[in-house]
């Protein structure tokens, strides 16, 4: 099975090109049309970030290295006064190199000028990072110019974006040797989505990594019709504390009115949770604590992972650092 690494570029605080769109945000849109694209024809995709979250560039080599893909392609957005779109490869040449003329087609057939195939050379090789700390062939995408009026008109929707993701996966598809079938597909292969809204096939390999995941989750659990749009406000969170009011009902007694407002009687009737604890209320803790910016894994377990995301969020919130989730950290978490 062939192996692709998807970088997405910037993220959290360092949202990268900022002009009539928003670089981190586009980049990830895109590579999760890529990451569908590819899987669909049977490739394994691991992507550097899964939701808007700080991710360096050294953190997202060593990931790749790491997963050891057959190839890698970091996606980004520019900016800076050009139009159109360019790729960078090694100055090695190569497979990479390849890799970059086939993606530069596909970029080209959905409408989209291009200023080249390109390299950087720097003062240990390679300029770009990415292209030099990968052990794999990897390029550099920068699909439009987000501080260029006219040229980003080619990216300003969520389904223009998804078709750059889906020109990648095609120029991943012809390096890679795999068969793409182009002619047995219908004209436009994006599907229609709702604007702004990822579609549940996007999300769904399984494993609950984003907000869209843990809102489905908890519609599953406890009925909480929300609309699964991937984003965190009041609902979301009122949600969390019905899911925690009825754990602590069900498990503990507690006879609390499930209303999802935290207030005093949620507040005293919280327990003691630690390393070791597993089920619904673990879940709910960390999905709190991903929620608030943390890379806990959510599984239900209560393991050192959980404790040490514990323990940050206590020390960044002046608590006792101890790693207990009890009545003062439950109040910081959930109010
Ligand atoms: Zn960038």
């Amino acid at each position: 099975m062939s192996k692709v690494f998807l970088g997405v570029g910037h993220g959290g605080i360092d949202t990268g090109a900022v002009g009539f769109l928003v670089e981190k945000d586009v980049n990830l849109n895109m590579a999760f049309a890529c990451k569908e694209y590819l899987e669909a024809k049977g490739v394994e995709v691991k992507m550097s970030r899964y939701k808007d979250e700080n991710d360096t560039l050294n953190e997202e080599v060593k990931e790749c290295n790491a997963f050891n893909p057959d190839l890698a392609v970091d996606i980004h957005n520019n900016a800076g006064g050009g139009d159109g779109f360019e790729v960078y490869y090694t100055i090695k040449g190569g497979l990479g190199k390849i890799l970059a003329e086939n993606i530069e087609k596909e970029v080209i057939a959905i409408g989209q000028n291009s200023r080249g195939i390109k390299t950087k050379e720097g003062n240990n090789g390679d300029y770009y990072g990415f292209i030099r700390m990968t052990k794999c062939p990897a390029v550099i995408c920068e699909g439009v110019f987000v501080d260029n009026e006219t040229d980003v008109k080619g990216a300003n929707t969520l389904d223009k974006q998804k078709s750059f993701g889906v020109a990648y996966a095609k120029g991943i598809l012809k390096t890679l040797g795999i068969e793409d079938n182009v002619d047995n597909k219908p004209e436009n292969p994006i599907p229609e989505t709702k604007p702004e809204v990822p579609s549940e096939d996007i999300f769904n390999d399984g494993k609950i990594n984003c907000i869209y995941d843990i809102q489905e989750w908890l519609n599953k659990e406890y009925n909480t019709a929300l609309v699964l749009d991937n984003k965190y406000g009041p609902k979301t969170k009122s949600a969390l504390i019905k899911g925690l009011q009825t754990e602590l009902n069900k498990q503990f007694n507690k006879n609390l009115n499930v209303d999802g407002i935290w207030g005093p009687k949620t507040y005293e009737a919280c327990i003691n949770v630690k390393e070791g604890a597993m089920g619904n209320i673990t879940m709910l803790i960390q999905m709190a604590l991903f929620i608030k910016g943390y890379n806990v894994s959510m599984d239900k377990k209560f393991g050192p992972d959980t404790t040490k995301n514990v323990k940050e969020f206590q020390k960044a919130n002046n608590l006792k650092d101890d790693g207990i989730v009890g009545k003062d950290t439950f109040k910081k978490l959930f109010e």
